[in-house]
């Protein structure tokens, strides 16, 4: 049986901020979902202050229908959103009415169509206050290192290599890269999560492992309006990583661009499933959705991120957090102006300074040098 797996995610308001849905929220997005008989199963739940629709269905990728339900739920979940006065209500819905395709009107979306095996696993990794690029350093673990992942070693289909597709967020371009001859490409390329991101994994062979949402809002819209938080879709077990072997890419909390104002570096903190986020600064969280499918109907999702190990690598986001907010504005706590979500405000102070400049004069230039040269 051919199934799509369909993960699409909005803000579309946050209690006194950017928090966490409302519990009303929520409910208006799962009464749309609910209602409609086009999904096998569904599943909502959310990240931070992003709501996430989880759908098995027979239609495909990019089904149209498939997606005006989640812009629908979206939308009822906005009215809510507006009549709560929740904050940033409808904020990633970009556009005014629906055109056919999610992608490029401010929802995130990670979709894999696959032939459903008979004990088909698979975990949704959906995250807050950063931006797509926070998967690279995972799904580098994942796939290409095998000191954090064995099964590169012992799992024949992963020691074959991958093929990875990697997004050019900046100009909406993709290269089509494999492992294991391609790897010091993919890894320049996964060194600036800021443009270069995965957009899907698969088998050498071409069976689909992984796809996570690549669409930055910030280049959508051409302007600031709120974080483009990250989900990826990743199947596990068997030919492909397995559970513990995806869950793990994410105990070592690596800096990654967001949080307050989405424009600071902060550790990615791995959280337990429904989780608000944090008013400490906004320290980016993940959290994983563990599904068994059967049929399209779900299993779970049990919380990958619940169990007591867990909380090591959240103290040492916390620390991690702490000593970079201990610096304060300066970089790398914060972003190069170029990536800073707060760009407007950032270039109104630079336009001060630049009124301030006066050219140095050639003398005075020569005088200083000589000062230094020669104190006495
Ligand atoms: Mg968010």
């Amino acid at each position: 049986m051919r199934i799509t797996v369909s993960v699409i995610k909005a803000d579309v308001g946050g209690i006194g901020g950017h928090t966490r849905p409302s519990d009303a929220l929520l409910k208006a997005v799962m009464e749309v979902v609910s209602g409609s008989d086009l999904p096998l199963d569904r599943y909502v739940g959310y990240c931070g202050d992003d709501t996430h629709i989880v759908m098995s269905h027979t239609r495909g990728t990019g089904d149209p229908e498939i997606h005006r339900l989640a812009w629908d739920a979206f939308m009822a979940g906005t009215q809510v959103a507006r009549e709560e006065g929740l904050y940033g209500a409808g904020q990633d819905l970009l556009k005014d009415s629906f055109s056919g395709n999610v992608k490029g009107m401010g929802p995130g979306v990670a979709e894999l169509e696959f032939e459903e095996r008979p004990n088909e696993a698979f975990t949704v990794f959906a995250a807050d206050k950063t931006e797509p690029g926070a998967f690279n350093y995972p799904i580098y673990r994942m796939f290409a290192d095998s000191l954090s992942n064995t099964g590169l070693i012992v799992n024949k289909s992963l020691a074959e290599g991958v093929r990875v597709s990697i997004m050019d967020v900046e100009k909406g371009r993709i290269a089509r890269l494999e492992l294991w001859q391609d790897k010091p490409t993919i890894e320049a390329a996964l060194m600036y999560p800021g443009r270069y991101v995965v957009e899907s994994v698969s088998t050498r062979d071409g069976e689909p492992i992984l796809a996570a949402s690549t669409d930055r809002l910030h280049n959508i819209a051409g302007t600031y309006v709120g974080k483009d938080d990250p989900v990826c879709l990743v199947r596990t077990q068997k030919r492909f990583p397995a559970t513990e072997e995806v869950g793990s890419a994410f105990d070592n909390p690596h800096y990654v661009a967001g949080n307050t104002r989405g424009s600071h570096n902060m550790p990615l903190m791995p959280v337990p499933l429904n989780s608000a986020a944090s008013i400490n600064f906004c320290i980016p969280i993940v959290c994983s959705l563990v599904f068994s499918m059967h049929g399209g109907r779900f299993t779970g999702p049990f919380d990958g991120f619940s169990t007591p190990d867990w909380d090591r690598p959240r103290r040492i986001a916390a620390e991690r957090a702490a000593a970079m907010r201990s610096q304060g504005f300066i970089h790398p706590a914060t972003l190069v102006p170029s990536e800073l979500e707060y760009a407007e405000g950032y270039r109104a102070r630079m336009e001060v300074l630049e009124s301030r400049m006066e050219e140095m004069e050639q003398a005075e230039t020569g005088a200083a040098r000589q000062k230094y040269e020669d104190p006495d």
